[in-house]
């Protein structure tokens, strides 16, 4: 199995990517934006409780993340791999899923950071908004937010794996197809998991 983390601050592009992954590689992309914005366009339980988080710039509470996470991997059992994007994105996440895969006989293959500095991804983001329809890509101050939840929390996760001797770094500035080489160039010097 091949299982990676796409990781980098909020409108680093890691959707853009993730997406031409799974066409090149043939792995599960699991966005747990994606899905917690699924569950509350159909207002379930668990999109009500993660809205106002979302809403607020806020992390949704491990547990229910975690929750979320493990029954979705779990609806894959015969998959090649996966690309994780959105998660981890606290330490104690970072474990979990660590645990998940140990128990599946497997393991995070690599984390592939993108790097991209805080003014560029304010300005995409609020460019995103106009056409997202996304609450909180329209409000400036939200985003300064998720930024900073992501510099205390997020980052972190950076170090946990990199003292695993996983963590990856790339420009995250270029063409579309310009950074989609880079991380294929990442993903093909790794050995399978
Ligand atoms: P972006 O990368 O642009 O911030 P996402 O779609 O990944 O957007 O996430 C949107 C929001 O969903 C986050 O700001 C957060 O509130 C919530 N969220 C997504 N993934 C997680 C996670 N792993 N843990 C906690 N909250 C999350």
């Amino acid at each position: 199995m091949i299982n990676l983390i796409l990781f980098g601050p909020p409108g680093s592009g890691k959707g853009t990517q993730a997406a031409r992954l799974v066409k090149r590689y043939g792995l599960v992309h699991i966005s747990t934006g994606d899905l917690f914005r699924h569950e509350i366009g159909h207002s379930t339980p668990l999109g009500q409780q993660a809205k106002r988080y979302i809403e607020a710039g806020e992390l949704v509470p491990d547990e229910v993340t975690i929750g979320m996470l493990r029954n979705k991997v779990e609806a894959h059992a015969d998959a090649q791999g996966f690309i994780f994007d959105g998660f981890p994105r606290t330490v104690a996440q970072a474990q979990a899923l660590d645990q998940l895969l140990a128990e599946k006989g497997t393991q995070v293959s690599a984390l592939i950071a993108l790097d991209v500095d805080e003014e560029e991804i304010v300005q995409r983001i609020l460019k995103r908004g106009h056409t997202s329809g996304r609450p909180d890509d329209n409000d400036e101050s939200i985003i300064r937010k998720r930024i900073a939840v992501y510099r205390r929390e997020t980052e972190p996760v950076y170090a946990y794996y990199a003292a695993k001797g996983k963590a990856y770094k790339i420009d995250g500035i270029g063409t579309i197809e310009e950074i989609f080489a880079r991380l294929c160039n990442v993903i093909d010097s790794l050995q399978p998991a």
